[in-house]
């Protein structure tokens, strides 16, 4: 366990938050409050306003991410949109298997797998949730259901593309409901997990993957989450529409 192998990631989960002119105002008010960060930043921003907000951030350290993509590179799946469509828009960075798409919108581990793959297909990196529901924990197989989507999702995966991947640790039981796993449960998932990377790949390459989490965390509990030797970074929702919570947290990943 090396966390000096990792650079840290922030990204913002901004979900179906902010039409142009408001995400191009709370770029423009992150900017400047992150521009020294010592990790990496990602607003991951609705598909409508991806264009404006990449053009708020040309040339800056703010990277822009889509929510989502779909696994076919074109055709008849009317709604979605296609990972070779965000990255000839300049899009780096997309989430894939977000607990509310799979509670929402059907998603399955094996749509995670084959959305997943088209990400890397289009030359994108992927932030891949994984993470257990609260009846799960409650009948402790936390570390079945994240093994299993963890392996269900990277397969195919080769371990240089694993490169272009970040794991999201979110138990869907503190997305946005203000209950935040404590540092240990969250530090002990995501170091089972990279044991599973171990597991499927190398030590080495599982010692260099970004695990963040996410789950309710903000400006109070982030220093205290990211301080566990394997969490290297979080996925925030509620807390990046915020520029000032948003750019806390920031900071607490740059120390
Ligand atoms: C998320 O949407 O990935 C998330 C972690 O949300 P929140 O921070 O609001 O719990």
């Amino acid at each position: 366990m090396n966390k000096s192998l990792r650079r840290a990631v922030i990204a913002g989960n901004w979900k179906m938050n902010n039409t142009r002119p408001a995400a191009t105002t709370l770029i423009g008010e992150l900017l400047s409050l992150v521009s020294g960060a010592g990790c990496d930043v990602i607003a991951c921003v609705p598909f409508t306003a991806l264009e404006s907000a990449l053009a708020a951030t040309g040339g800056s350290n703010l990277k822009i991410g889509a929510q989502n993509c779909h696994w076919a590179a074109s055709g008849a799946f009317t709604g979605e949109i296609s990972a070779p469509m965000l990255a000839e828009l300049g899009i780096g960075h997309v989430i894939i298997g977000h607990s509310e798409r799979r509670q929402y919108f059907g998603e399955t581990d094996q749509t995670v797998n084959t959305r997943l793959r088209a990400a890397l297909d289009a030359g994108l990196t992927a932030i891949l949730c994984v993470g257990e529901t609260l009846d799960q924990r409650e009948q402790n197989i936390t570390e079945e259901i994240c093994a299993l989507q963890t392996k269900v999702a990277l397969a195919g995966v080769s371990e240089h593309e694993l490169k272009r991947i970040i794991i999201a640790y979110e138990p869907v039981w503190a997305i946005g409901t203000g209950k935040t796993a404590t540092a240990q449960q969250a530090g002990e998932a995501c170091g089972f997990i990279r044991s599973v990377v171990a597991g499927l790949y190398s030590q080495t390459t599982a010692d260099t993957l970004t695990i963040q989490y996410g789950g309710s965390m903000n400006a109070g509990n982030a220093a205290e989450l990211l301080a566990m030797p394997d969490i290297d970074g979080g996925l925030i929702g509620g807390a990046s529409l915020k520029a000032a919570d948003f750019a806390a947290i920031v900071k607490a990943a740059s120390l």
